[in-house]
């Protein structure tokens, strides 16, 4: 399997380099701040808007609105600004819903979504899990009830990453209410301002910041509804699957480790055989990691299913990523000379509290710091958009056919 990029993924990568040369390292650090007081994961406001306008949002959608790249250049978009140290969740987040809204929402809708999505001026949430619904996503009891030219939406999602910051969630709901599981889901794009929405934050491990979503009794016109109705389903599980092709934690974790390296180079640092063979090893999965990312973008471009694919890209990339985190952590940390774990809280014994801000490792070590951040954020990676469990199971099914 060959993964050369196509004139236009060429041009694309051209213009991200051109995109990231223009940061310096300063500015650079100004984003990661931003990031951090926003408390959302890696969500940059003045990024997000940069990359509009350099019509880098959304470069998968087909024309008019996208530039028709395939999952291959989009891929290899985010390995560029990763690598940089730029932030692009949010990016993966509107990619997905534009290309939901695009390719399954009503004229009009479209009409009026797609300028303000690609010009960074609206911004968007995913409220699929609820309370008693996560893993089991298909128990959700969010309903809504057609009145007229509305639907009438009531019910509760859970650990909504960005809702606070977005302008619309894109909600799954049971539109009926005889139906179990799959049947009678349907999608609707609800205004996060409108009446009756209430967001709560729920902080989690990291600094990160998630949402807890109420709607009573708010009001959504029909013309929302994404897909048909009833039939929802089928739009989720094709951009979940897009979302599972993404990295999970792989490429952050390669600039972790350029990092280190590149310390140890300045220092001239002794490095042991130990150390040494433990980062060729970590070097190597990261390499494997790249590669499972790409298998699973270039099927979804060739219209194959590459859920089973996406699935084990997710599960060994999420798990790598928490491991290499560790590492660096174990390596860097003065705490590993205290025996400390590091997720230690023992606070008497000089371990560093588990914090939920960057600010916990020693602060005039950036490296350190940033080191400790990711072993706190990368407890999520295995969680978000599906659990490791859950991604073991598709892989099981999908991939290998085994009975439930
Ligand atoms: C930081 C963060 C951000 C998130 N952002 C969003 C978001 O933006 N939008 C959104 O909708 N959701 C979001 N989620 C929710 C996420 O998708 C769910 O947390 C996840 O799907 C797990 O669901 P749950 O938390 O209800 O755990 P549960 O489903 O209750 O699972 C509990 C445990 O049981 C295991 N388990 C469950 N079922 C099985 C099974 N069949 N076989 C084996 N083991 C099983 C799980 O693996 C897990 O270890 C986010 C979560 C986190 C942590």
């Amino acid at each position: 399997m060959t993964f050369a990029l196509e004139p236009e993924g060429a041009a694309v990568l051209a213009e991200v380099a051109e995109l990231v040369g223009s940061y310096g390292r300063e500015e650079i650090l100004a984003l990661r701040a931003e990031v951090e007081t926003l408390g959302a994961e890696r969500h940059a406001e003045s990024f997000h808007r940069e990359l509009a306008k350099r019509n880098l949002l959304a470069i998968g959608l087909p024309e008019p609105w996208g530039r028709s790249a395939g999952p291959t250049e989009r891929y290899a978009l985010h390995e560029a600004l990763d690598a940089a140290g730029l932030p692009t969740y949010s990016l993966e987040l509107n990619e997905t819903m534009a290309g939901m809204i695009a390719r399954r929402g009503r004229p009009e809708l479209v009409a009026e979504h797609l300028p303000k999505l690609l010009a960074g001026e609206w911004t968007y949430a995913g409220g699929y899990s609820e309370p008693e619904a996560g893993s089991d996503l298909l128990a959700l009891r969010t309903r809504a009830v057609r009145e007229g030219e509305e639907y009438v939406v009531t019910g509760t999602k859970l650990w909504t990453s960005s809702a606070h910051l977005a302008d619309w969630i894109v909600t799954i709901v049971r539109t009926d209410p005889e139906s179990q599981r799959h049947r009678g889901l349907s999608i609707l794009v609800i205004d996060a301002k409108a009446p009756g929405v209430t967001i709560d934050a729920v902080p989690v491990v990291g600094g990160w910041r998630v949402n807890a979503v109420s709607f009573d009794q708010v009001r959504v016109p029909a013309s929302h509804l994404l897909g048909e109705e009833n039939r929802g389903w089928a739009v989720l599980s094709q951009a979940l699957t897009d979302e599972r092709t993404m990295s999970f934690g792989g490429r952050e974790s390669r600039l972790l480790l350029a990092r280190l390296i590149h310390r140890w180079a300045a220092t001239q640092e002794d490095v042991d055989d130990v150390r040494a063979e433990a980062l060729g090893d970590l070097v190597v999965e990261l390499e494997i990691e790249r590669l499972l990312n790409l298998r699973a973008a270039a099927l979804g471009e060739r219209g194959e299913d590459a859920a089973a694919e996406a699935s084990i890209s997710k599960v060994f990339g999420s798990e790598l990523a928490q491991r290499t985190a560790e590492w660096v952590d174990a390596v860097l940390s003065t705490d590993v000379d205290k025996g400390c774990h590091p997720l230690s809280t023992d606070v008497d014994k000089g371990c560093h509290p588990l914090s939920t801000s960057t600010g916990a490792g020693p602060a005039a070590d950036p490296l350190i710091a940033d080191a400790g951040q990711a072993l706190r954020t990368s407890t999520a990676f295995t969680i978000i958009g599906g659990t490791s469990e859950v991604q073991r199971n598709v892989v099981a099914d999908r991939g290998l056919g085994l009975p439930r």
